[in-house]
């Protein structure tokens, strides 16, 4: 498992799944399976899709995660295997 983590922030990647919490709510995840962007609480969509993401699904949630919490993704870090 990789990590990266902030004092209000963790963002954790096996590969295959990416998940971000902030604040201890998991808000992100994104995967071959689609793209999960949810409110500060968790309980709302942000901006989600349940299909295969593309390069192009991934800027959008890297972008969607750092517009909406601050908090950056490093993708030589995270970024799928599968878009590799
Ligand atoms: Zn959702």
């Amino acid at each position: 498992m990789n990590q990266s983590v902030t004092d209000r922030s963790l963002v954790r990647s096996d590969g295959r799944t990416v998940w971000v919490d902030v604040d201890g709510y998991t808000v992100g995840r994104f995967s071959q399976f689609g793209i999960d962007l949810h409110t500060a609480d968790s309980s709302g969509c942000i901006d989600c899709t349940h299909e295969r993401p593309d390069i192009q699904g991934w800027f959008r949630f890297v972008n969607g995660i750092l517009d909406n919490y601050r908090v950056e993704i490093d993708g030589g870090i995270h970024m799928p295997d599968f878009l590799r």
